[in-house]
């Protein structure tokens, strides 16, 4: 595990995020959700392992279903307290964008060797977050992306009572840390409120422009009756 790759892609004198360095673990294991409004949307998935943050962007979010497999592309480990980032990435920085803290909590390993189980391609783990709990895997597949260098899993919700047919992207947009959503963040940090914006569901969106007024008189449809 190394954050080389991690501190190689950013400018710190630029971006706010952290430098970070690899922690000593204490005790509980990181889990982190961040959604982040970067050229695409996507949901970077982290567990705390041997110091650092392991990654995977998945670009559709994690699914409550156990018959829906997401996709996971593994990215570079990044620093534990990265997990506590909220912000905006300038534009033409890596990852230029919003991020939000979408979950948090903490993980447990479900293999005794998660090692070896990372190896295997084949983790299983529980998640204690404020959206995500209970039995999850990570599989990795025969994919690979960015020129065959990195892995492509499946992140996949195990059956247990937590399972849900609820689309929890939808019905739970906001920031687990501040309750914002991304149009917020970005409002806040001076980023791009309208790029940020089209990531928050639909509904909650804010109205940057006044809305059209309706019409005075409405045509009515004529009805033919026979
Ligand atoms: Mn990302």
């Amino acid at each position: 595990m190394s954050l080389k790759e991690y501190k190689k892609k950013r400018d710190f004198k630029v971006t706010p995020e952290p430098a970070g360095d690899e922690a000593a673990g204490h005790g509980d294991l990181s889990y982190v959700v961040q959604k982040h409004q970067a050229s695409h949307l996507h949901y970077d998935f982290r567990l705390e392992w041997n110091g650092v943050l392991l990654s995977w962007a998945v670009p559709k979010g994690p699914s409550l279903d156990p018959s829906v497999k997401r996709l996971a592309m593994q990215v570079e480990d990044h620093p534990v307290e990265y997990g506590g980032f909220e912000g905006t990435i300038p534009e033409g920085e890596y990852g230029g964008g919003t991020v939000m803290v979408w979950d948090r909590g903490t993980w447990t390993p479900e293999v005794t060797d998660v090692d070896a189980a990372l190896r295997k391609g084949d983790l299983k783990f529980t998640l204690h977050g404020a959206k995500l709990k209970g039995s999850w895997v990570l599989v990795r597949t025969r994919g690979s992306f960015g020129g065959g260098k990195r892995a492509s899993w499946l992140l996949i919700k195990h059956r247990d009572r937590f399972a849900s047919a609820e689309d929890v992207t939808v019905e739970k947009p906001r920031s687990a840390a501040t309750r914002r959503l991304l149009a917020d963040i970005a409002r806040a940090g001076g980023g791009n409120i309208a790029k940020a914006a089209a990531g928050d569901p639909p509904l909650n969106a804010p109205v940057s422009k006044p809305r059209k007024a309706a019409p005075a008189v409405v045509a009515r449809k004529r009805i033919r009756r026979k």
